[in-house]
């Protein structure tokens, strides 16, 4: 018995199938809007066309009723979203819950404040992480390769963050609540790999204006330090090229024994 007795008769020797023709943003934010009272929340209501080629990529720490880090990923005109409970970890090894939640509007990009108490996700948001993102995987198009890895549940992407850097993949793995999807966030091994480290601990404020929670939350204006280093900017240490990566390569990484395990 083969793996091909599981599949209907007619997909069976089929060509990769292109991805979905793109619904409209409009279309894929009614959810968004529907959830929010415009006239309450200073949030975007979106559908904004992006102007700019490159993906944008953007993560918001979010004191909700539970704290938790929201990675965005623009594609066909809106953010997809992951609420992730205990934020990136840059340790390969380490395989962090994102549940998948509403499409956002690119213009939700560059919202830090507070969301009032009472309204859908009330409760204080900083930008801790943006920058922009391109296509991880081998697809000779890529932005084909972004929407077939999306709809696949397995979704590589590159991170030209200030605090997030290098390859990364999103892993489709079942559905929770209310049919939303579970993924699996993990960092590829690379030069930006950090075993054991603890990056949401070492980023405490606001990658745009350099505030903690408590100060976005207080509603303390934009704090500017331009005439001093920001410790907590440090890029990444880079690794000279003579020097061994931190972990064997030919060892399996978290992201091969999970895609190992997945169900086709
Ligand atoms: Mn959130």
């Amino acid at each position: 018995m083969t793996k091909k007795t599981a599949r209907t008769a007619n997909s069976a020797g089929k060509a990769a199938k292109p991805a979905k023709a793109p619904k409209s943003a409009e279309t894929q934010l009614a959810e968004y809007r529907r959830k929010r009272d415009f006239t309450r929340t200073a949030e975007p209501a979106g559908g904004k066309p992006a102007a700019g080629k490159k993906l944008a990529y953007v993560i918001q720490k979010h004191a909700a009723s539970h704290l938790h880090y929201d990675l965005r990923l623009e594609l066909d005109g809106v953010m997809k979203s992951w609420a992730v409970p205990k934020g990136p970890s840059l340790d390969p090894s380490v395989k962090r819950l994102a549940m998948e939640v509403e499409d956002h509007p690119i213009e939700y990009n560059a919202f830090e404040g507070t969301i009032p108490k009472g309204e859908y996700g009330g409760g204080t948001v900083m930008l801790w992480d943006r920058g922009t993102y391109s296509y991880g995987g081998t697809d000779p198009d890529p932005l084909e390769g972004l929407r077939r890895g999306y709809a696949k549940g397995d979704f590589k992407f590159i991170l030209h963050g200030k605090r997030l850097r290098g390859s990364w993949v999103l892993v489709r793995t079942g559905r929770g609540e209310k049919g939303r999807s579970q993924w699996l966030l993990i960092k590829h091994r690379d030069e930006y790999a950090v075993p054991d480290s603890d990056v949401t601990a070492d980023h405490m404020t606001s990658v745009t204006t350099d505030r903690t929670m408590e100060e976005i939350s207080g509603g303390k204006s934009r704090v500017w330090h331009s005439n001093r280093s920001r410790d907590s900017e440090a890029p990444a240490p880079e690794r000279s090229a003579g020097q061994p990566a931190p972990a064997k390569r030919s060892q399996a990484s978290a992201y091969q024994r999970l895609i190992a395990r997945r169900k086709p």
